[in-house]
């Protein structure tokens, strides 16, 4: 099974998830720029944090044979913030970075006056940019968070075709749907969305613009959900090719292949061979 995982924070994760994943068919991710878990108090925060999400991170998922993309964004939650404001004005000038392939995650957390206006201005940055948009609906309150996201995403004038609405569920699927704009998943181990529930969703809904992510972070979550969905599709009776499509394909299409890095690796030796600006994964070591 090969699988792109479009939504996972490996930042947060050890070179043993690296190790799994690639053992478990992964070669490709997308990940995106998010909520550490406690306040960044300056723009300078994020800029370091951007500047290992477009380096030393694409680097570190080389090192065990898995292509790493990112999106970048001032996230809901800190859009609150005016310290972290001016993040705004930063961004454009890494939208052309390699590896950079979407604006994201953008949306709503508790949607106030703040989120509306720098969720509506970053999607303006993607219609500029000619970039997707990966849009997180709001873990509360989430039907009315997705329909007024949906509501954003309208007045915006960017085609519903280049955004994914993120977290969706079974209450939440429907108006995305009609909407136009692609359906994302989070599976978790034990909360939210889990394989079965997925494939059900699946067989209703079936696999055009669907894409399915473990969304694992610094939380519980299990960076192998998106293959324990692919084997639940196989066991309910989908083909392989359908499996492919939506562990693949579907997040190669809504990517945009000219964005994305998907040529097979060149031979690698897992977590020992390379530097990045003179430092291995060996804790900043060189390797002898
Ligand atoms: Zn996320």
């Amino acid at each position: 099974m090969r699988i792109f995982d479009p939504h996972i924070h490996m930042t947060s994760r050890t070179t043993d998830d690296y190790e799994r994943m690639y053992a478990a068919g992964v070669r490709a991710l997308v990940e995106p720029a998010f909520w550490l878990g406690q306040p960044r108090t300056g723009v300078e925060s994020f800029l370091d944090y951007f500047d290992a999400l477009v380096g030393w991170e694409q680097f570190r998922a080389a090192q065990f044979g898995i292509r790493h993309h990112c999106t970048l964004a001032l996230n809901p939650k800190e859009a609150n913030d005016p310290r972290c404001r001016p993040v705004l004005t930063e961004l454009p000038r890494y939208l052309d970075s390699d590896g950079v392939v979407a604006i994201g995650e953008i949306g709503y957390d508790s949607m106030t006056t703040a989120e509306d206006e720098v969720f509506a201005e970053q999607l303006q940055l993607a219609v500029e940019y000619d970039l997707p948009a990966l849009v997180h609906s709001p873990h509360r309150d989430k039907l009315a968070g997705t329909r007024r996201s949906l509501d954003v995403v309208r007045e915006s004038g960017i085609d519903p075709g280049r955004v994914v609405i993120d977290h969706l569920n079974e209450v939440t699927v429907r108006v995305v749907a009609d909407a136009g704009a692609w359906m994302g998943f989070s599976i978790y181990p034990d909360t939210k969305m889990d394989p079965d529930r997925m494939v059900a969703i699946l067989k209703e809904f079936g696999t055009d613009r669907i894409l399915v992510n473990s969304a694992a972070d610094w939380g519980r979550s299990d960076p192998l959900t998106t293959l324990r969905t692919g084997e639940a599709m196989l066991a309910a009776g989908f083909s392989t090719a359908e499996v492919e499509q939506v562990l693949w394909s579907n997040p190669v299409t809504f990517y945009g292949e000219q964005r994305l890095i998907l040529d097979p690796l060149p031979g690698f030796e897992a977590g020992a061979a390379g530097t990045f600006e003179g430092n291995s994964v060996l804790r900043g070591g060189v390797p002898s």
